[in-house]
């Protein structure tokens, strides 16, 4: 079984209850963190999931609310016990600010040691810490390079695919195809150079052919009411199960054949 459990749904700015879209993969021998916008730590632990069994992390991009979570997360993990080297996977660029903005922290011993893994769009490589599934890349349409990201069973065909940021493209749509569960961002209310709108969305999930569509990097405030955006999503020609993602959602992927 899949399991991706929501730690963030919001857009670059933080709603209440929404904190920057972020999330983790619960593998067979650890998780797998996606991005770390906002308190990620403190989230993992509301979450259930131990932050010091972080397997990987996989960086969809160098924007702000993706990444600003990571450093503190480093050094949090460290003072809490971790010597064990941390996976992160990102493109070349991503990783190249990050360690930047690392080094700017001047944290000398007090991070915990990472091991940095560049990726290209169109990699595959095993969920580190699950050898049941694989991940494909491949990019998204952004202000900034940015990776999408294809959960993918090896004996089942079942998939979950998580756009990250992007205006609607044909890249995601091929990725997403078939998927079981389609993780997509829903940013604007209207078309917008680099993001998605529900409508959109609904589209883009209806070309893909997915089941079931959650939207994130989405905002009541910012984009529109939830019910308007399930509406639009209707409008864009989606007609298989559509919700707007909540914080500490659990996606799960069945088995292949179940309810
Ligand atoms: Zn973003
Ligand atoms: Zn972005």
């Amino acid at each position: 079984m899949g399991r991706m459990t929501l730690l963030g749904v919001g857009t670059g700015v933080p709603d209440i209850d929404r904190d920057h879209t972020h999330m983790v993969w619960e593998g067979a021998t650890g998780p797998v963190l996606i991005d770390a916008g906002g308190s990620t730590y403190q989230r993992l632990l509301r979450a259930g999931v131990d932050p010091q069994q972080i397997q990987a992390i996989i960086l969809t991009h160098s924007h702000t609310d993706h990444i600003n979570g990571l450093f503190a997360l480093v050094f949090s993990m460290y003072l809490a016990g971790r010597r064990e080297t941390l996976p992160v996977y990102g493109l070349e660029p991503t990783l190249a600010l990050v360690q930047r903005i690392l080094e700017a922290f001047q944290l000398e011993q007090y991070v915990t040691p990472i091991d940095w893994h560049p990726l290209e769009a169109g990699d595959v490589l095993p969920v580190p810490g699950d050898p049941d599934w694989i991940i494909r890349t491949a990019a998204s349409e952004h202000s900034r390079p940015c990776l999408a990201l294809r959960f993918e069973a090896r004996q089942q065909a079942r998939a979950l695919t998580y756009s990250a940021d992007t205006a609607p493209c044909q890249q995601v749509i091929d990725l997403a195809r078939g998927s079981a569960i389609l993780i997509h961002e829903a940013t604007t209310a209207e078309p917008f150079p680099g993001h998605t709108t529900p409508q959109q969305a609904g589209e883009i999930a209806a070309a893909a052919q997915v089941e079931h569509l959650v939207l994130v990097h989405f905002s009541p405030r910012w984009t529109m009411s939830e019910a308007e955006a399930l509406a639009a999503v209707r409008a864009g020609g989606f007609a298989g199960r559509a919700e707007v993602g909540q914080e500490y959602q659990v996606l799960e992927i069945e088995q292949a054949g179940s309810v």
